[in-house]
């Protein structure tokens, strides 16, 4: 899928480019916030190519994060083990403690709903960029 083809068909909005992430992202993403209450939601949507750097969601009670992939193709990788496909309607509950990163695919955007499960002391660490090297051999 192509980055026109996700945001013309997009349910949610896709907002403006996400320039406060960037230095945490290779290539251009869209975050939309959906919901600032009660759970914090955003709508990101990436380019093809378009991955977030290593992160770790912390947290001293409850926390992580839950996708919803809404469009296109991408993958989530936890560290040290293989990455996995995601495609629309998949389900990604990534646990705190958990290095991991997700992103597009090389040849499709992508879109998913990100989820921040609230938690105690929660905080994001931003770790290194996928290496192209890695990403590269990735379908
Ligand atoms: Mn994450």
């Amino acid at each position: 899928m192509t980055l026109e083809e996700i945001q013309e068909h997009s349910i949610f909005p896709v907002g403006g480019e996400n320039t406060a992430f960037a230095g945490y992202f290779q290539g251009t993403s869209y975050l939309q916030m959906l919901s600032l209450k009660q759970v914090a939601i955003g709508n990101v949507t990436f380019e093809p190519g378009c991955r977030n750097n290593w992160h770790i969601h912390h947290a001293k009670e409850g926390g992580g994060q839950v996708l919803l992939v809404t469009a296109g193709r991408g993958w989530y990788q936890e560290w040290g083990c293989p990455a996995r496909e995601l495609r629309a309607g998949d389900v990604v509950n990534i646990p705190p403690e958990v290095k991991h990163w997700h992103g597009a695919a090389k040849d499709s955007a992508f879109q998913h709903l990100a989820i921040e499960v609230p938690g105690a002391e929660t905080w994001t660490e931003w770790c290194g960029p996928v290496r192209d090297e890695e990403y590269r051999k990735l379908r």
